[in-house]
């Protein structure tokens, strides 16, 4: 595509109000890229909990309160994947970077490179950042302008329709995991393993070759969860969660990673966990939820615990990779871009096994 095909308005998601509805505007004005910025055409994105949770003002931050200061109208999309279709005026196409590359479309969108997060490797914590669910317009539109400086350069030979959602959820759940720093064989828990960010855990453990217990509800996500392989249990069905556990992996799990929102997925972790485990905590629930566990237990199991906030830009492109090798399969539905609403129905119902991903 040369630039004089690029339109002068585009078709965009908005939500004009936290709480509001998603409306499509077919007349959504294209912003052409600045200094050090590229335009990209976007084919697909999937869709995170935190687009829902932002779009309906339920978002949290570190204090526990709702995130309110957000741009409006509100475009949101983070695990986008598009091409390059036009260069900023500073710019001009490299061997590695020119119209046509593929390219990912995060959370984050811009860091500054100098504090002390960004130079440890550690941008996702860049207190400088901006980000594309709460200051600039994500994937949710069909052109989206990303900046140079902090691009994610996908391998050209990956399928778009799929890597997305290793964008946010993917290497979210493989920061998680990793974090656990479990060898070969220990026992990885995963609760919520049929979700978006579980399924993903279950299967990054089991590519680093760790003996993975997927916790979820119902004959689908059962069905789903052994397909990766991982061994089930169903809290939903199951009287004393934390006995099966600690049955199953022989007196606990070397590491617990919640992947679940669910507030009641925030109980008996401790009781889970083996003598020097870990339990991670990933994704952020909705509104003002607490980790529920004894601290007499912690100190006794000598237990760790840590949070997880999605991945540097190097982690996400690891966590790419094992998709690229076929290490990690990401479970995709395709869905048209204007399906959008429905999606999110479904993911305040917990109804999506895998991750839903729109074509624009
Ligand atoms: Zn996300
Ligand atoms: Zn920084």
């Amino acid at each position: 595509m040369s630039e004089e095909n690029i339109p002068k308005t585009q078709t965009a998601a908005l939500v004009r109000r936290q709480g509001g509805p998603v409306e499509f505007d077919d007349n959504y004005p294209v912003t052409l890229p600045g200094s050090d910025e590229i335009l990209v055409k976007v084919l697909y994105t999937g869709v995170c909990q935190s687009d829902l949770h932002t779009k309906a003002g339920t978002a949290t931050g570190a204090d526990g309160k709702p995130i309110t200061n957000i741009k409006l109208p509100h475009v949101g999309g983070h695990e986008g994947v598009g091409r390059v279709v036009k260069f900023g005026p500073n710019l001009s196409p490299t061997e590695k970077l020119k119209l046509g590359t593929l390219v990912g479309i995060r959370f984050l969108s811009r860091v500054c490179h100098e504090c002390e997060y960004c130079t440890s490797g550690r941008d996702q914590h860049c207190g400088n950042a901006t980000n594309h669910l709460h200051h600039e317009d994500g994937s949710f539109q069909q052109y989206c302008v990303l900046d140079t400086k902090f691009l994610t350069e996908l391998p050209q030979d990956i399928d778009p329709k799929v890597v997305g959602p290793a964008l946010c959820a993917g290497v979210t759940a493989y920061k998680a995991v990793t974090n656990a720093n479990l060898k070969k064989g220990e026992y990885l828990t995963v609760i919520g393993a049929g979700g978006g960010l579980g399924h993903f855990a279950v299967q990054y453990g089991l590519a680093l070759g760790m003996n993975v217990l997927g916790v979820d509800a119902g004959a689908e996500k059962q069905k789903f969860v052994e397909s990766l392989g991982a061994r089930f249990v169903d809290f939903s069905t199951c009287k004393d969660l934390a006995g099966e556990v600690r049955s199953i992996t022989g007196g606990g799990s070397h590491a617990v990673v919640v992947t679940s929102g669910h507030p009641l997925a925030f109980r008996g972790l401790a009781d889970m966990a083996r003598i020097g485990g870990s339990i991670s905590l990933v994704g952020i629930p909705p509104g003002d939820v607490h980790l529920d566990a004894p601290v007499a237990g912690i100190v006794i199991k000598g237990l760790k615990i840590q949070g997880n906030l999605v991945g540097s830009l190097k982690e996400t492109l690891e966590a790419v990779e094992f998709v690229r090798k076929g290490q990690v399969k990401p479970h995709v539905k395709v869905r048209p871009f204007r399906d959008l609403p429905e999606v999110y129905e479904l993911l305040e119902k917990g109804d999506v096994s895998g991750r839903i991903v729109l074509e624009l």
